[in-house]
Parts: C-alpha cells; structure tokens; sequence
C-alpha cells in the first residue's frame, strides 16, 4: 500500500491535538471554508491588530494629535520595530531598522554596500531571485556604473567571485521553489573574496530559525509570515562593524543626527538610524506591531519543527499525483513552502481557489503553497491535499472560466 493511503484526517486531527503551538492559531482570524496557504505572500491577520491600528488612528492621531511623535513613540518606530524583529534574524539590539518597503531596503543595501567596495566594479545577482529584486540590481548598477554577473540557482557561486566583485545579493529562500541556501557557508565564501554579502531574508523572516551573525547587511519584509499586513514596513540589517562607514544613499532627515536642528548639511545618525529616510506610515507600524507582539512569544525553532512535518505531510499526500515537485525534497534544504510544476498551473489554481483552497501561481507553471505554522493546522494540509487530487483527477481546471488571468496571480 502506498504511504499516503495510511495517513487519515483522524490521525491529522490527532497531530494537531500533540501540536504545542496549536494555541497560536487563536491569534489570527481566519475566515470560514478555506485552507489558506498564502501566508508566504500575505500574511493573515492578527486579531489585535484591528484594535491597536484603531488606537494609533482614534487616541494617537485623533486626540494627541502631534504630540504623539513624542508621547507614542512615533518618531523612534523605525528603531523600536526594529530591536523587535531584531531576535527573529538572529541580532541584537541597534541593528535593524524598519521603514521603506523591501524594493526600495534593497536599493540602500547595495548602494552602502557598494560605497564601501570601490574599485570593485561587480554585482554578484541570482537569476533566480525574486524580479524586484533583479530589477533593484539593474538599477543599482546603472545608477553606480556597474556590472552585474549573473549566476544560476545551483550555479557555483565560487566561480562567479573575484577580486572584481564589490558585493553578493542573494535570497536565502527561493521564493519560486523554497530552495534554502547554506547562509553561513556562503557568506564566508563571499567575504573571503573580499566583497561584502547582502541576504534578502523575505521568504526566512518567521518561517525558519536565521542566524544573521557574520553576514554585512540583510533585508526582509514583514507583510508575509510576520503578517504585518499589507505594505507593511520591511526592515534592513547593518553588521555593527559597517555602521560608523556605511552610508544611506537616501539621505533624507529621519536619518540625520540631529533633524530638529534643521541644518542645511545632512549628518548621519549615529548606528542604524541613519538608513530611515522620512516620516514613517505610523498607521501600518501599529499594524506590524502588534504582529510582533505575537512573534516575541514564538520559539522558531517550534515553528521550524511544525513547518518541516506540515511541508513534509503535503508532499507525502500530493506527490503520487504525478506532478513534478520544484521543491526540495530533503526538508533540510526548503523554507516553509512547496512548489509543484503544472503546464496548466494558472487554471489549476484557480480551480482550487474556487474551492476553498488558496496558494498563488507563479509563471510559467509553478503552483505554490506557503505553510504558516503559526496558524495552519494538519488538518488542512491534510483537505488541501485532498483537494488538489480532486481538481486533478476530475481535471476541473479545464473550465474556461479559469483560464483567463486576473491582474494578480
Ligand atoms: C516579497 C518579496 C519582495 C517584495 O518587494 P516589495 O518592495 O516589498 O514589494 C522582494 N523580494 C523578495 C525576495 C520577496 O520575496
């Protein structure tokens, strides 16, 4: 008998009843009927953070008025979010700083980066790498007049280093195929060269334990597993040895050292600081800190342990149905997602969408799944299996109403 034909939802029930993160799945609404498995794009919603974005709007804004960049801490935001996503990527105090969004935290990562490795005329990119990503590289390397030297997923980044490059950009968690790169090993390899490692965090920041510690600078978002909602502030990481000589190419007053002095000369700030730009969105900083109020309660390596058995449940259940798995299959090597590879994936998507089940698609025929441990249960993974074997089996996906592509997939 096949593996998968042993594992019942009786015995995913009882997996959730042994779950000893299973209370966290209070802390979030989750709407009746559906499986979501979008939390590696969008994040589900906290149910504190109604209450505490309609107390930044109500008695911060609307009766303390300005006087709250003071008395609710609104100016210090960028710092305070910071120390609080600090743990979740391995680093202290001082050494993160929230605000802008990932795009635009990539583009000042590069450019200090940069700065500090003159002479150097190579950007290190993945071709693999999320497109804004790419896109924030080609803008860099316009804007500084650089190359970029391009490497493949499994490409051997050794080869690609030398004396000529200045910096490495990488995502640690392929956000296509969850693939999970090695972060200690690389950033050696990298600084050994002499060029500086920049780690893009976005698919790690709440899914997996990251150790931060060696790397130069990283960048996440907050708006995916950390469900700090959407456009919530992404956040930067300076090694402690880079702050007094890395430089925010946004020089804008938030980061200056002394912004009520109001002096026509910028000054950096001191320490991180000086990486905020300008005025934050304070409403979508009480959204994320109340999402962080949940995640200090949150051992990884709890939720590390639960995504491994929820990817692993899944993949058990699904892989007999003969698509083609882009995800890892040693669970040592992928993030908290699966990708399967579909030539109709974008109608096979849908089609489980329509039923209750909602993972993305991404071109050209990848369907993905995100496992939030925080809030999914064995149960789910074990309906959404079920319901992607439907779909296939009963080719539902052939209706023509599914075809057509909406503006986000
Ligand atoms: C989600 C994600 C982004 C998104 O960038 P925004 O500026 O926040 O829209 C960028 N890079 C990676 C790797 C991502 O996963």
């Amino acid at each position: 008998m096949m593996g998968y034909m042993s594992i019942t939802r009786a015995g995913c029930a009882a997996l959730d009843a042994a779950d000893p993160i299973s209370d966290f799945r209070d802390e979030f609404v989750l709407p009746d009927g559906i499986v979501y498995l979008l939390g590696n794009s969008l994040g589900a919603l906290p149910r504190r953070t109604a209450a505490r974005v309609a107390h930044a709007v109500t008695a911060e804004w609307g009766q303390d008025l300005g006087a709250s960049w003071n008395t609710a801490g609104w100016w210090d935001l960028p710092q305070t979010t910071g120390d609080r996503i600090a743990p979740l990527i391995g680093a202290g105090p001082g050494e993160v700083l929230a605000g802008d969004s990932t795009s635009v935290t990539i583009f000042k990562a590069l450019a200090a980066a940069l700065a500090l490795r003159p002479g150097r005329p190579v950007i290190v990119s993945d071709v693999e790498n999320f497109p804004s990503d790419q896109y924030v590289v080609q803008g860099a390397a316009q804007a500084f007049d650089r190359e970029i030297r391009e490497i493949g997923p499994d490409a051997d980044l050794a080869n690609a280093l030398g004396p000529d490059v200045a910096v490495v950009l990488l995502s640690h968690v392929n956000y296509r195929t969850g693939a999970v790169r090695n972060m200690a090993e690389v950033t050696a390899l990298v600084q050994a060269s002499g060029a500086l490692m920049i780690w893009d965090l976005c698919h790690s920041t709440g899914a997996l334990p990251v150790d931060i510690t060696g790397a130069d600078f990283a960048l996440g978002c907050t708006y995916k597993y950390l469900n700090g909602g959407p456009g919530a502030p992404a956040y930067i990481y300076v090694a402690p040895r880079h702050q007094k000589a890395a430089r925010n190419v946004i020089s804008g007053w938030h980061g200056h050292a002394s912004p009520f002095d109001f002096e026509p000369g910028y000054e950096p700030a001191p320490g991180v600081r000086r990486f905020a730009v300008g005025s934050p969105p304070v409403l979508s900083y009480a959204a994320l800190n109340a999402s962080l109020e949940i995640w200090e309660k949150v051992d990884m390596r709890s939720v590390r342990a639960k995504s491994v058995a929820l990817t692993e449940l899944f993949i058990e259940l699904t892989e007999h149905l003969g698509l083609e798995l882009a995800t890892p299959r040693d669970p040592v090597e992928r993030g908290s997602q699966v990708s399967y590879r579909h030539p109709d994936g974008y109608p096979v998507m849908r089609a489980l969408i329509d039923m209750g089940v909602h993972g993305d698609f991404r071109a050209p025929d990848l369907i993905r799944f995100g496992f939030a441990p925080l809030y999914l249960r064995y149960v789910d993974v074990y309906d959404a299996a079920n319901t992607l074997a439907e779909v296939l089996s009963k080719e539902l996906w052939r209706e023509p109403r599914y075809q057509r592509r909406l503006t986000v997939t």
